[in-house]
């Protein structure tokens, strides 16, 4: 059965910065740094930026400000919101296609196609993103090993220039374009609608098997025979674990459930909420600490299998909004690193590093990715182990400890994500994506970011 809904207007996401049209002070999900921007809604059915003749601030497509950092930031300059543009344009359920506008969330996209039996081909740790945004930063999600990043599902796009032109890109049309915007973090234009390619389920729920890793080693072993077995697989990391107990965790694998009785699920916005922000962390080593030891020691056994809603296994972290509050006035930090296998041992430094540092991170995740070659010039993912930790932000020996990271990442041959962060210097741009400079022929002159400007110095 084919279903085309026509106008679908997407309800205002629960849980993003609040949107400040005009010029203000904004930040990201990270809430640090803060910046001077004004931001202009995307007007529908336009070739015409929001901006005016004689302006010379610079411009950059804004989504939902998942970005951790400033890579969605423009200092000084307009911010073009595309939350305007937010309409499902065409789904087929014969074909799993979505055509929809860059504004919409994919949790808008999972509501329509879940119920008709399809899902999302490779999906972030939070629903609460725009389809634009998404491949702007080619996202990657837990099934990497198997699917690659989004950008490998996107059939299609069209890209608005600041001159007016319009272009559609897809891997045969325009291909250096959809190469240079799939991940190209906003800067070659703005992304009026997509099409993806969803992938068939036939339930809401996926059957997981978690194993409880007493090790770094430990990990690395089940890990691997995990990437063989299951699509999706992520493990939780108790980040205060030290001496032979350094890397132990729960590492989650999943696959989609078979056809179960009832109606598939749809996506359900959070009911909790942090409603104010405490004027101090209240993320600490101390309730960090109390958390890790109720979560590790909540499997008793080894091996626990368990038949999970989806949504529950892909967005834990969705089901508390603005939970980013937690981390007080001084907002978090993430650092996201990508090691490759041959020097995977690295991973046991970082951890150290900031066990050093007495920095606890909430969430440590750690992951394998494939090696699925690259969609986009400047993708983040390359074969190896990725390491995502997360901090609250406590001034310099908090600049300090990522330094750190940095420094241990570039040496065992890795990179940092871009997406993630906010304050890597131009060295560790470098030694992340050492041809980032082929970007340039496609990034649009008028379009620029905090992060782009600190970065390459441009
Ligand atoms: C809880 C949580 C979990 C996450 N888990 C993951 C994960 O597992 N994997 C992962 O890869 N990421 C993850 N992220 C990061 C997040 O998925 C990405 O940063 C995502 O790209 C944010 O999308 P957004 O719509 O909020 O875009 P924004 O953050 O607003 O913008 C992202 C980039 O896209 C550009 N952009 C936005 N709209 C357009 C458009 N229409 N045209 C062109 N460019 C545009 C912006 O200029 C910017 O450079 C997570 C984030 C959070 C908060």
């Amino acid at each position: 059965m084919e279903r085309r809904p026509d106008v679908t207007s997407i309800p205002f996401d629960a849980g993003a910065p609040a949107p400040t049209p005009g010029r203000g002070m904004a930040a990201s999900w990270g809430r640090f740094p803060r910046v001077t921007q004004e931001m202009r809604p995307m007007p529908r059915l336009s070739s015409v930026l929001p901006v005016d003749d004689g302006d010379a601030r610079t411009l950059l497509p804004y989504g939902n400000g998942r970005s951790y950092g400033d890579t969605c930031l423009n200092d000084g300059g307009i911010v073009i919101d595309c939350r305007s543009l937010n309409r499902i344009l065409d789904f087929n359920a014969g074909t799993g296609i979505v055509r929809a506008e860059a504004g919409v969330m994919l949790s808008a996209i999972i509501d329509i196609a879940m119920p008709q039996g399809w899902f999302l081909p490779v999906t972030p740790g939070t629903r609460f993103v725009t389809l634009g945004g998404a491949i702007a930063n080619d996202v990657h999600g837990k099934n990497h090993h198997r699917a690659g990043t989004l950008g490998a599902h996107v059939e299609r796009f069209e890209l608005l220039r600041s001159d007016g032109s319009r272009r559609i890109c897809s891997p045969t049309e325009n291909a250096d374009w959809f190469r240079a915007t799939v991940g190209g973090m906003g800067l070659t234009g703005i992304i009026l609608w997509a099409e993806l390619r969803l992938r068939p389920v036939e339930s809401g729920y996926v059957d997981q098997s978690t194993v409880k890793v007493r090790s770094l080693a430990d990990y690395f072993a089940v890990a691997e025979e995990s990437d063989a077995g299951f699509e999706y697989t992520v493990a939780w990391i108790d980040n205060l674990a030290s001496g032979a107990s350094l890397g132990r965790g729960l590492l989650m694998r999943a696959e989609h459930a078979p056809k179960v009785a009832g109606p598939l699920r749809r996506s359900r916005m959070p009911t909790l909420t942090v409603p104010f922000q405490p004027p101090f962390s209240l993320i600490n080593r101390a309730s960090i600490g109390v958390f890790n030891a109720l979560q590790y020691g909540k499997q008793r056994t080894r091996q626990a299998e368990a038949r999970v809603p989806a949504l529950k296994y892909f967005y834990p972290l969705d089901g508390v909004t603005r939970w980013n509050r937690l981390y007080g006035p001084r907002g978090l930090v993430q650092h996201q690193s990508v090691i490759p296998f041959a020097a995977r041992e690295a991973v046991g430094d970082l951890l150290r590093a900031a066990q050093r540092a007495k920095a606890a991170s909430f969430v440590t995740v750690l992951k394998t990715f494939g090696d699925a070659p690259r969609v986009g010039l400047m993708s983040f993912p390359r074969a190896g182990v990725t390491l995502t930790l997360d901090f609250a932000h406590r001034g310099e020996r908090t600049l300090q400890l990522l330094a750190e990271l940095d420094r241990i990442t570039v040496e065992a041959g890795g990179a940092v994500n871009p997406y993630k962060d906010a304050r890597m210097s131009p060295a560790t741009f470098e030694a992340s994506f050492p041809w980032w400079r082929e970007l340039l022929p496609f990034k649009d002159p008028r379009f620029s970011s905090s992060f782009w400007r600190r970065v390459t110095a441009g």
